[in-house]
């Protein structure tokens, strides 16, 4: 099988929870409560919400595509998951980084700006 991203190899992958730079103690709680995907611990990534109103867990699309059964792991048992709205949408894009070749590079990147950054990074 050919590898999808052979020509760009400098995607992003995954982000580490790690690198999330708080800008309040309310926005850390906020973050590792919604944002960070509990199947991999990153941040979640091309999010996707769980579609029962009461559990409405984010998971990085990629994670819930790689489940076996593809099923909300929140025990919530929906199959069924939708875009995230664009409230939270733009809450994500507005979670700032810190670039994952640091110390190297000290950039610290909107989530919506991290994928250009980080294929354009001088630090690798
Ligand atoms: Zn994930
Ligand atoms: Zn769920
Ligand atoms: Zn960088």
């Amino acid at each position: 099988m050919v590898e999808e991203n052979k020509d760009n190899p400098k995607r992003v992958e995954y982000i580490d929870s790690d690198l999330f730079v708080p800008t309040n103690e309310w926005d850390k709680e906020r973050f590792v409560g919604v944002y960070q995907c509990v199947i991999c611990t990153g941040v979640v990534l091309k999010p996707v919400e769980c579609s029962t109103p009461s559990c409405a867990m984010l998971y990085c699309e990629k994670c819930i595509n790689g489940l076996r059964e593809k099923k909300c792991p929140n025990r919530c048992g929906s199959k069924v998951f939708n875009q995230p709205n664009r409230h939270m949408k733009s809450q994500l894009n507005e979670f700032k980084f810190k670039c994952q070749n640091q110390p190297r590079c000290q950039e610290i990147v909107p989530y919506h700006s991290y994928e250009r950054h980080f294929s354009e990074c001088k630090a690798d």
